[in-house]
């Protein structure tokens, strides 16, 4: 498996911000989004149990599985040997290949490509500009539907999406508001 890294954090953002969490970061994604931060590109090949045993070097329980695109690689094996270790699995995935069964908590954040999904755990959408149409996905089940503005890298830009999120939640509470904490602790 061609993993880019693996690190111990908090989970920053979506229904689980502030859970200390293992994040393994598979190399690789089927899109190429223009506002993409993170460098997943390279890997190293890691066996699953190679994986399995450095999550469980760390203490937490909460195992992110993200990318990239995590749904590219993973396997119902490496679900289960992280079951069996007694870990909760999330992943974060943009939606376009369905993931194995088995996982715990699907957060799907999709990035204007087909939906392979119909039901997830969580929906969770960039806000990209004022006014944004927050039913396009209607159609898609969700226990939870967060609504994250994009970080623009423009603190002005950032701090008017934000006010625009805000009033967009409350205009329609199905959603709530998703922030990148920890890029405001400066967290990894
Ligand atoms: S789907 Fe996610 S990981 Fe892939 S290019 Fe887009 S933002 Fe980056």
């Amino acid at each position: 498996m061609k993993v880019n890294e693996i690190f111990y954090s908090l989970q920053g953002e979506g229904h689980f911000a502030g859970t200390a969490a293992v994040f393994v970061r598979l190399a690789g994604c089927n899109l190429a989004c223009q506002f993409c931060d993170t460098d997943h590109r390279g890997f190293t090949e890691m066996t699953e149990q190679a994986i399995v045993d450095m999550v469980c070097t760390f203490p937490a329980s909460h195992v992110v599985i993200t990318g990239g695109e995590p749904t590219l690689q993973l396997t119902s094996t490496l679900i289960d040997r992280l079951h069996a270790a007694g870990r909760f699995i999330q992943i974060e995935t943009n939606g376009t290949v369905a993931p194995p069964p088995g996982v715990d908590w699907v957060t799907c954040s999709p990035k204007g490509a087909p939906l392979a999904v119909e039901s997830v755990d969580e929906l969770k959408l960039l806000y990209m500009e004022p006014g944004q149409n927050l039913s396009a996905y209607d159609r898609v089940k969700a226990r939870v539907r967060s609504l994250q503005p994009c970080d623009t890298s423009d603190p002005e830009r950032n701090a008017a999406l934000t006010a625009a999120a805000v009033a967009a939640v409350k205009a329609d509470p199905r959603w709530r508001l998703s922030l990148q904490t920890h890029k405001l602790i400066n967290i990894r």
